[in-house]
């Protein structure tokens, strides 16, 4: 007799997703990829020390077997390649099915994904071309990337990934001109397909947002970082960061904040409750449950009506936690039909992978759901395909051939 997660399991194989965050790359970049490439590029990279190259395949994959990232991404590359468990015996073999496939198609990279991902279509974050959708507008809506708008108030900065703002057309003459110029830069960007903000900014500082004044924020503008002091800097990233949730607002872009992790002494999303608070009209989308904090995300979205809470990220950090987040979140927050997902990822494997983690972690959270008698089949269905895809749909405005 079959269980309740195995009937959700059979009903979610079937459902198509959407992603609200994934970090492809260009075609190129796909080319001539290995098995060691995909690794490296990929979160599993993230756990190994090192990480510029594998030199003892052995030793790497005794020190992440276990590592949910290296989890889901070898799951991701069975159900694309139908390879064994990886090893060291049979790695080349494996990796030379990455490399052919790739490089028998440069676009094998996105194609990977509606085929055995079932993705219908993904929100792009080029952070490092900001608002790009890497050439592929069928699939990608871009995201916005606010980073160095926040952390660089001279021309020579960087923001935490290597973007200055020196590719944008900006006259640094004057702050005020300055910042019109960079609403019409979004304003482009959202004509031109941009669909959110987003801001990595947990990456760049911690996430306490403090009131700030123009004339204090004026004071930076222009300077090198070795002209004002650390409060002058702190201020000038307060002003900025406010002024992108007034643009948010203004041109109804969903704001998609990175929380959590990063930086993780202060990246906790409690930190931007007084953002949350003083921006009523901005919608405040807390990516990866902010986790480990995934309880605060749920007080945040039970308290405020434009916190929408985002399972970005967070099926592939802890399948545990995206299961206790989809339960707490689906009791407390006002309405689930906020709840998004992203894979996140830097490669179709991976995105596969992470679609597979999600609909693991749903078939296991709503048939608990179910067979507590919180709610009936029907319901739990509801909930799966809201949160596959129809949430995103409707948050971002997203259109999608049927
Ligand atoms: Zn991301």
């Amino acid at each position: 007799m079959s269980t309740t997660a195995d009937q959700l399991r059979e009903y979610l194989v079937g459902l198509p997703v959407v992603s609200v965050h994934e970090h492809h790359r260009e075609d190129d970049a796909y080319r001539d990829l290995t098995l060691e490439g995909l690794f490296l590029r990929s979160y599993v990279g993230w756990a190994y020390p090192g990480h510029q190259h594998i030199a003892d395949r052995e030793g790497f994959l005794d020190h992440v077997r276990f590592n949910s990232y290296f989890v889901w991404l070898q799951k991701g590359l069975q159900h694309v390649y139908g390879c064994p468990t990886i090893t060291p015996q049979n790695w080349d073999a494996v990796s030379e099915q990455i490399t052919t496939a790739h490089n028998a198609s440069p676009t094998w990279h996105i194609d990977l994904m509606p085929r055995y991902g079932l993705y219908r279509r993904a929100i792009q974050d080029s952070f490092w071309n900001v608002g790009s959708d890497v050439g592929h507008p069928q699939f990608f809506s871009p995201t916005f990337r606010i980073n160095a708008f926040v952390m660089c108030h001279h021309p020579g900065m960087a923001d935490h990934n290597g973007t200055s703002l020196a590719r944008f057309d900006l006259p640094w003459s004057s702050f005020t001109e300055f910042l019109h110029a960079m609403k019409a830069i979004i304003q482009r960007a959202r004509a031109e397909g941009a669909v959110a903000l987003k801001s990595a900014l947990a990456y760049d500082r911690d996430l306490a947002f403090g009131p700030a004044k123009y004339d204090d924020a004026a004071r930076a503008f222009g300077k090198r970082p070795d002209e004002v002091d650390t409060a002058t800097q702190r201020a000038y990233q307060n002003f900025m960061f406010h002024t992108c949730c007034e643009i948010a607002a203004e041109l109804k872009l969903p704001f998609q904040n990175h929380t959590g992790l990063g930086l993780i002494g202060g990246s906790n999303p409690m930190n931007l409750e007084p953002a949350i608070r003083r921006h009523a009209e901005t919608t405040f989308v807390l990516f990866h449950g902010g986790y480990p904090w995934v309880h605060e995300i749920a007080g945040l979205a039970h308290n405020y009506p434009n916190v929408l809470p985002d399972l970005t990220w967070l099926p592939l950090i802890s399948p545990t936690a995206a299961v206790g987040a989809i339960h707490e979140w689906v009791e407390t927050a006002q309405t689930a039909r906020g709840i998004c997902w992203g894979g996140d990822a830097f490669s179709g494997e991976e995105s596969v992978g992470a679609a597979l983690a999600l609909k693991h972690v749903l078939a296991t959270a709503l048939a608990r759901k179910v067979d507590e008698g919180y709610f009936g089949m029907e319901d739990a269905e509801t909930l799966a395909r809201m949160i596959c895809s129809e949430n995103a749909e409707r948050v971002y405005g997203l259109a999608s051939p049927r």
